[in-house]
C-alpha cells in the first residue's frame, strides 16, 4: 500500500459556506516526492495541515501505512512529520540549535544526544554548525533560514516530511541551489515527501509525480512531469 492516502478528504473550515478542500484522494508510494501545484487558496496547505493533524478532516480518511492519523498518538506523529514552512517557521528567542531540537526535546531526548543530532543536522543542511549553532534566527540570510527550517523538521528523524512552499521566499539563484542540494539529499534519505508550491517549473524539477489542483483542491491531473510535460491539460 501507500505511505500516504488521503481516502475523499474533505475540509470546511468553521464558518466558511465554501469547502477549502473537498473530495481529495491521493496516494504517495513510500520514498517519493509528491508536488501538490496549483493557484493560492485552492487548499494546498490544507491539506498538509490535515496529513498532521493540525486541523481535523470534516469528511474522509487519512491513512499513514494504513493507520487512520486520527487513531495515532500525537508524539509519534510529530516524530514521524517533518514540516517545513515558508519563512517565520523559526521561533526568534531561540537559537539556531535550539531550534534545530525543538522536536527530540519535545520527545525527551538526553542533552549530550541532543547536542550530537543538531551538530550533524546542521552539518547535512550545509551549515557549519560551528558558526551556526548559536545565532538567532535573525542573523541569518532566508536561504540559510530555510536550510535551519529543513534541518529543523528532520529532527527526529522523520519517514514523512509537508513542505509548504519551503523555497518560496527566497531570490531565484538561491532558490535553485537549494532545491539542487535538497534532491540531492532525498537520494539518500528517501523521505516520503508532500510538496506543495504554486509555481508549475519548480513543481517539474522537484516532483517524482505532481497533482495539479483546481479550486476546492480538485485534482485536474497526477502524473510524472515527464507526461505533464507531454499531455498538459488544456483549457
Ligand atoms: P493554498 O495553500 O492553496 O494557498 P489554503 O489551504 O491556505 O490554500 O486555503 C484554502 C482556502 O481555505 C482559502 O479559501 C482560505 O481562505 C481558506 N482558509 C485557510 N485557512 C483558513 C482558516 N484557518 N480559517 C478559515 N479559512 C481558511
Ligand atoms: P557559546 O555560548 O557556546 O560560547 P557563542 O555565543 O560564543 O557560543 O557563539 C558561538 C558561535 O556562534 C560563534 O562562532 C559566533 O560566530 C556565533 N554567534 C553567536 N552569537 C552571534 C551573533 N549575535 N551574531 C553572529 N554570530 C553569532
Amino acid at each position: 500500500g501507500s505511505k500516504i492516502h488521503l481516502d475523499r478528504v474533505g475540509k470546511t473550515y468553521p464558518g466558511s459556506k465554501v469547502p477549502a478542500v473537498e473530495e481529495l484522494t491521493l496516494d504517495v508510494p513510500e520514498g517519493e516526492i509528491l508536488v501538490l501545484v496549483g493557484p493560492s487558496g485552492c487548499g494546498k496547505s490544507t491539506t498538509l495541515r490535515l496529513i498532521n493533524r493540525m486541523i481535523e478532516p470534516s469528511t474522509g480518511r487519512i491513512l499513514l501505512d494504513g493507520e487512520d492519523v486520527t487513531r495515532a498518538n500525537p508524539d509519534k506523529l510529530r516524530r514521524r512529520i517533518g514540516y517545513v514552512i515558508q519563512q517565520i517557521g523559526l521561533f526568534p528567542h531561540q537559537t539556531i540549535a535550539q531550534n534545530i531540537a525543538t522536536v527530540p526535546k519535545m520527545l525527551g531526548w538526553d542533552k549530550t544526544r541532543i547536542q550530537e543530532r543538531t551538530t550533524e543536522l546542521l552539518t547535512t543542511v550545509g551549515l557549519d554548525p560551528e558558526q551556526f549553532a548559536h545565532r538567532y534566527p535573525r542573523e541569518l540570510s532566508g536561504g540559510q533560514a530555510q536550510r535551519v527550517g529543513v534541518a529543523r523538521a528532520l529532527g527526529a528523524d522523520p519517514d514523512i516530511m509537508l513542505m509548504d512552499e519551503p523555497f518560496g521566499a527566497i531570490d531565484p539563484i538561491t532558490r535553485d541551489r537549494l532545491q539542487n542540494e535538497f534532491l540531492r539529499l532525498q537520494a539518500e534519505l528517501h523521505k516520503t515527501i508532500v510538496f506543495v508550491t504554486h509555481d508549475i517549473d519548480e513543481a517539474i524539477k522537484m516532483g517524482d509525480r505532481i497533482a495539479i489542483l483546481g479550486e476546492r483542491s480538485m485534482i485536474r491531473q497526477v502524473d510524472t512531469p515527464e507526461r505533464i510535460l507531454a499531455y498538459p491539460v488544456d483549457d
